[in-house]
């Protein structure tokens, strides 16, 4: 049996592993959750595949500080911004009226036209927030440690 793997094949096969997160993932995450599911896939190709689709428009993109590049395909295809828990990964899909009348705002009054913008806020979604105010009162309960 010939197995003809294709470009589109390939691409299949990642969507439907972002389609099945909530979550911005790394390629690394998708490529092991390809291979978990029997893909002889290789990261290279993960990457170039992702790098591909962002660049259509197909899928959001989100850098962390350490310039990791995250991915999601998106449930809401048009604009929108995120809110991004660095610890867990989840993500809320938000809207910022304000924000776009600002750009078009600030744009306008300098003549800029075709206006493209990016805009994700990370931090502690409410549960890694509890969590880690839970583990600080551990640290500070004398003799908790040892
Ligand atoms: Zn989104
Ligand atoms: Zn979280
Ligand atoms: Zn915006």
């Amino acid at each position: 049996m010939v197995v003809q793997r294709r470009n589109t094949t390939q691409r299949t096969e990642i969507l439907h592993v972002l389609r099945g997160t909530d979550e911005f993932i790394t390629a690394q995450d998708l490529h092991a959750a390809l291979r978990t599911g029997g893909s002889g896939i290789g990261l290279a190709t993960v990457y170039r595949a992702l790098q591909d689709m962002a660049g259509a428009g197909d899928l959001d993109t989100v850098r962390k500080d350490s310039g990791e590049v995250l991915y999601r395909q998106c449930a809401d295809s048009r604009h929108h911004h995120h809110l991004v828990c660095r610890h867990c990964g989840r993500t809320e899909e938000v809207e910022a009226p304000n924000v776009e009348k600002w750009a078009r705002s600030v744009a306008a009054d300098h003549g800029f036209v075709d206006l493209d913008h990016e805009l994700e806020l990370f931090g502690l979604c409410p549960q890694c927030a509890d969590e880690r105010t839970a583990a600080r009162n551990d640290a500070a309960q004398p003799g908790a440690a040892g």
